[in-house]
């Protein structure tokens, strides 16, 4: 708080020299998205926005507010509440490229803390990685290469670069501030980072001077966000589905519910909610259920299809999306949407598999082989519906609710099973989990 004064000392200097304060004004202002080709309008806009008395003039009252510790995004007062584009993806890695002078263990932990605030309301779900990212946190000084300049100790403290074409973005903190962890002796750090990270999200500043996205900072004991913050992100990143979080997925293998099966280098994956399993050749499961991300990062969870292709990548799909994957790794460019690459499939498909150098894919009681540049061609009917498809062996197997049927050709000469029949529920040499 020392140097906040900085402005109100300058301008007290100044005072008698309406030139150069009208200057200072100008700069200000402009900044923080202010039209100032007509000052007087761009003082009561300012006054009007953070709820001052409006006389278009400087007077002490709008001056110690321009002294305050802020935000350095714009306040956008001609487009309040504006959201501009929204990142495509729900599962989102932030990565931190230097902690300054702050303790790296403390620094973690606010952020952890402020990426859950968004991400208890939304069905974003966020992680912390060494390297990849897609939000990429670090603390700065002054000139630091992004033509947005901080400002040494006091008033601006922190900006980020709204989500645009889907690009990684930045969140940038200034290192001049006098950080703190807990309380007020300082710049709450946790508090400032809940804010840019809204911002990375999407969220434009707000003049409800209770929502996180208020551009000024002032410390609050209980920090959360206020309903019209949560309207305002569940509107871009949808309502979080609270049964997927806390579904006690049954560890054993009695699989009736699952989303999708696959065989990727001789495993055999089931996808369940943001969970899957592993069985090797024989059926036996190799580990313990896992999360998705952990194998599959930026991958949704209640994933519909997937199939592997020709030159051992996986594809995933959900809704009118694709991802595709080698190994662990995204490919650039991914998700897509459907449409792109799958152009003239059915839509939101329940299963696909190759099979024969044809791609097969299910939607309701329907077969259709696919080809690029072709679209899909109708080959067939089932009886139920299909929710997932490998091959094993020469067999097309075909899993639905509760059976799977081993086919010799499509949908003809299938044998059919009880599906706990195909996976056994013993994990080899380790113990089962009840
Ligand atoms: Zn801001
Ligand atoms: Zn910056």
């Amino acid at each position: 708080m020392r140097v906040q004064l900085l402005l109100v000392l300058l301008l007290k200097l100044v005072e008698n020299a309406p030139v150069g304060r009208h200057i200072l004004m100008k700069k200000y202002l402009k900044q923080f998205g202010y039209d100032t080709d007509n000052m007087p309008m761009a003082v009561k806009n300012f006054q009007q926005f953070h709820h001052l008395q409006i006389n278009g003039k400087m007077n002490e009252e709008t001056l110690s507010m321009m002294d305050k510790p802020r935000c350095g995004m714009p306040d956008d007062i001609y487009n309040m509440a504006f959201h501009g584009p929204v990142l495509q993806n729900r599962n989102l890695s932030y990565k931190v490229e230097n902690y300054g002078y702050l303790v790296p263990s403390e620094v973690d932990e606010a952020l952890k803390k402020a990426f859950d605030m968004w991400q208890n309301y939304t069905e974003l779900n966020f992680k912390h990685f060494k390297r990849i990212y897609v939000m990429r946190v670090n603390f700065n000084r002054l000139n630091h290469g992004d033509k947005n300049d901080f400002d040494g100790p006091g008033q601006m403290i922190g900006h980020a670069t709204p989500p645009v074409n889907n690009a990684q973005s930045d969140i940038h903190f200034d290192l001049d501030e006098d950080w703190t962890w807990r309380g007020d002796n300082g710049i709450n750090f946790f508090q400032t980072a809940v804010h840019e990270l809204g911002h990375a999200l999407g969220l434009s500043h707000i003049n409800e001077t209770d929502s996180v996205m208020y551009p000024y900072y002032t410390y609050k004991e209980n920090y959360s966000l206020t309903k019209s913050d949560i309207a305002r992100i569940q509107y871009l990143y949808g309502v979080r589905d609270r049964s997927i979080d806390n579904q006690v997925v049954n560890p054993t293998c009695i699989i009736l519910n699952y989303n999708t099966i696959f065989v990727y280098e001789n495993l055999t994956y089931v996808f369940r909610g943001k969970y899957y399993w592993a069985f090797n050749e024989e059926g036996y499961r190799i580990e313990e259920m896992r999360l998705i991300n952990e194998k599959w990062p930026f991958l949704p969870s209640n994933i519909d299809a997937a199939y592997v292709t020709d030159s051992n990548k996986v594809i995933f799909f959900k809704g009118l999306q694709y991802w595709k994957y080698y190994k662990s790794r995204l490919l650039k460019n991914y998700p897509k949407l459907n449409y792109h690459g799958y152009s003239g499939a059915p839509e939101r498909i329940d299963a696909a598999v190759k099979w024969n150098n044809t791609l097969l894919l299910f939607k309701d009681t329907e077969i259709w082989s696919y080809e690029p540049g072709k679209g899909s061609t109708s080959i067939g009917k089932v009886n139920n519906i299909v929710n997932a498809a490998i091959v094993k062996g020469n067999d097309l197997i075909l899993f639905g609710h509760r059976i799977f049927s081993r086919c010799t050709s499509i949908n003809t000469n299938c044998i059919r099973e009880n599906i706990s029949a195909y996976f056994k529920c013993n994990i080899r040499n380790t113990t089962a989990v009840a």
